[in-house]
């Protein structure tokens, strides 16, 4: 037991052990107040001792230091020493905080302290109905401040650091399946990097402790090579990043155990098929610098088309920015590249926790956002509607960005669909959706939505409505939601009804009862699989057809017509048709990279034909029988590489520049800076649909105030 002294002695060195880490000077109120909150906590847990043997006192100082590196407000720090007072005491009340410490500290304390006790009952045993009522009301502990989220997830990361402490192994599967579940993709969510990484490792290593030691046995043994390998690739870099004089610190980013596990098991790849287990990250300082940096690594490295990704101009909802690509290094291996500056930087590390400290007003955009996501998402769950599953897919799953015609960003999770789209704008053009646009062309109903898509909702005022076969093409549990409310509702009585009268017209037809039809086997597996509603309702609305019923009765396969079988088959699409040459494989030649509406020819070459420009220069003094005629398939809707020269009056138009490229309708693969220097000289690669599409975009980008020339790249 420590004299009123020493105890003084002792909260003064953890005051200044938290002021250190969190790296800005606190003010003589700040430190009285948190060494008051520890000397209330450590007579508090006086007595009481972790698991290890340690006195509990351990454990909230911990929890602060945690915090205090993310940099957070002195309010949290007290709020986490004392996260367990009101737990571990009989005569610690959220009053007796309130006066001692104010009132947000003792409701930031009660919401953790409710977490507590609300999260104890999450497993993997427990049925999803259970789990749905305890992550509801998790939520609603969490939704009241952002700040509880924040001292929970330090609590969890410092007990799952301890968790071998705990004996029962049952008890410690459950904290880490819990952790793996609902903690690291908050941590997600918010956007807090290392925190997440932490906790995904530490469950993985619970749950999973063979491949987690494998895994790690497997990094340990490369690493050296890989080590190598990236220092080069700084080295390469760096020098490139010199000769422009661009100021940047470079470093090489290595995947995280479990997520490289994830990876394996979801592509079903080995270890060594593997290839992105590093990255670049780029960090400069200003925005402008950011693309200049993107142009001068796709001069160095050929960039992989399709994997640029500008999360600057639009950030992910959880307010992460960089710019992503990957390149072909000259080892031939994948390599992402990363690109952001020092203040996206912080973000990306620390998440939203960084808009409450690095900006002088926080940018309260996103956690207002996850907020109102929260309590919509506790509305829809005390509605019985949004399963667990559904809830889990879309806080774990990637996300894609796209926009309304009028230019607002939507953040959709990937494999979205334009249903998802139309009732993320709103319920109504849902609910009367009738076909979709996408950057100006039809698509169909299970088009997945890309980055950037434009996406324009074609609405029926006059169409009955959502049907079940919707689930099928919404991916997000918000428009299966109000699909499900939908037919529920208003359909579900007429469609059991027609579903009853198809059932008794199949049931005349082959002379039998509608009593006898539902004993028959076939009819009791339907009805094992779906409640009796259910099956009539997907009998009235055609899922279930007539075919299905009277094989399901008579136990007899029902031959399909001809019709149906002729209806199965699906031409490919073709992109070059070869005169007198059927069937053969094609491709489009990397020299002069054509573009339909070019003329062209095709050529025999080792990989099959190869179609070229007709003046492409390596066709030159080639034998008039070895060339092909060749035409371009009119209807096909392949984009084509092509390359544009670009003079642009400054290099920090560069930004608007891409930005506008994409705004254009062309898809952005690349850009190469040239010449640096007023004017800038680059050159743009993108792919386009044809000649007339890249034209079109060329005169557009002249009359780009920017833009002093553009002009077609040729060989
Ligand atoms: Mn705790």
């Amino acid at each position: 037991m420590l004299s009123r002294t020493e105890l003084k002695v002792e909260a003064d060195k953890v005051v200044g052990e938290l002021e250190t880490l969190r790296g800005k000077p606190l003010s003589k109120e700040e430190k009285e107040f948190l060494a008051r909150a520890y000397e209330f906590a450590y007579l508090v847990h006086e007595g009481q001792t972790r698991l290890s043997g340690e006195p509990y006192i351990v454990h909230p100082v911990e929890v602060a230091k945690i915090l205090a590196q993310l940099g957070v407000d002195t309010i949290t720090l007290a709020a986490a020493l004392l996260h367990d007072t009101i737990e571990d005491s009989q005569e610690v009340t959220i009053e007796r905080l309130k006066e001692e410490f104010g009132e947000i500290v003792a409701k930031i304390v009660d919401g953790v302290t409710k977490v507590e006790h609300i999260s104890t009952t999450v497993g993997p045993d427990q049925d999803s109905k259970k789990k749905m009522e305890t992550i509801q009301k998790m939520f609603l502990a969490m939704a009241e401040d952002m700040r509880v989220i924040f001292v929970k997830l330090a609590d969890r990361l410092h007990n799952m650091r301890t968790i071998n402490f705990v004996e029962d192994p049952e008890k410690r599967r459950q904290k880490a399946y819990e952790t793996l579940e609902i903690y690291a993709p908050l941590a997600h969510k918010l956007g807090i990097y290392t925190m997440k990484s932490e906790l995904e490792d530490a469950a993985f290593k619970v749950l999973y402790p063979e491949e987690y030691y494998k895994i790690k046995e497997l990094v340990a043994k490369k690493k050296k090579e890989r080590e190598d390998r990236t220092n080069e690739y700084i080295k390469i870099l760096k020098s490139a990043l010199e000769e422009h004089g661009i100021d940047a610190i470079v470093e090489g980013r290595y995947k995280h155990y479990y997520s490289i596990w994830r990876k394996m098991v979801e592509k079903g790849k080995k270890f060594e098929e593997i290839y992105d287990l590093i990255a670049l990250r780029v960090v400069v300082k200003d925005v402008t610098t950011c693309y200049t940096v993107l142009g001068i690594v796709h001069n160095l490295w050929k960039p992989l088309p399709g994997r640029f990704k500008d999360y600057i101009a639009a950030p992910k909802s959880n307010g992460y920015r960089s710019l992503h690509t990957t390149v072909i290094t000259n080892y031939g291996e994948p390599l992402e590249v990363q690109i952001r500056d020092e203040e996206m930087h912080k973000e990306a590390e620390y998440g939203l926790i960084a808009h409450w400290i690095y900006k002088e007003k926080p940018d309260l955009k996103t956690a207002k956002e996850w907020i109102e996501r929260l309590l919509e998402w506790r509305k829809e769950l005390a509605q019985g509607l949004a399963e667990f599953d559904d809830i889990k897919k879309e806080l774990q799953m990637d996300e894609v960005y796209v926009f309304t015609p009028k230019g607002d960003i939507k953040h959709l999770p990937k494999g979205a669909t334009p249903i998802d789209f139309a009732y993320a704008i709103h319920t109504e053009i849902g609910h009367h959706f009738a076909g979709a646009k996408v950057n100006g062309k039809i698509v169909p109903i299970d088009y997945q939505l890309q980055n950037g898509d434009v996406v324009e909702i074609i609405v029926n005022k006059n169409s009955p409505g959502p049907s079940i076969d919707w689930l099928k093409y919404a991916k997000t549990q918000n428009a299966r939601a109000k699909i499900k409310k939908f037919i529920k509702e208003k359909l579900a009585p007429e469609l059991v009804e027609r579903g009853k009268e198809i059932l008794r017209k199949v049931c005349r037809k082959l002379g039998k009862s509608f009593e006898e039809a539902l004993q028959a086997e076939g009819i009791k597996k339907h009805l094992s699989l779906y409640q009796e509603k259910d099956f009539f309702m997907k009998i009235g609305e055609g899922t279930i057809t007539v075919q299905d019923l009277v094989e399901a009765i008579t136990g007899q396969k029902v031959l399909p017509t001809r019709k149906q079988v002729g209806k199965r088959k699906k031409s490919t699409q073709s992109v070059v048709k070869v005169e007198g040459i059927e069937s053969i494989e094609l491709h489009i030649a990397k020299c002069c990279n054509p573009v339909k509406g070019d003329p062209i020819v095709a050529v025999v070459s080792r990989k099959g034909m190869s179609v070229h420009r007709k003046d492409c220069r390596n066709l030159r003094g080639m034998p008039e029988e070895k060339l092909f005629r060749a035409e371009w398939v009119v209807d096909s809707s392949e984009r084509f590489d092509a390359f544009v020269r670009v003079v642009l009056d400054s290099e920090k138009n560069l930004p608007s520049l891409v930005d506008r490229v994409t705004a254009l309708g062309a898809e952005f693969v690349a850009v190469k800076v040239l010449k640096m220097g007023e004017p800038f000289f680059l050159q743009l690669h993108i792919r386009v649909n044809s000649t007339a599409e890249l034209g079109e975009f060329i005169s557009r980008l002249r009359t780009y105030r920017y833009v002093l020339d553009a002009e077609r790249v040729i060989q």
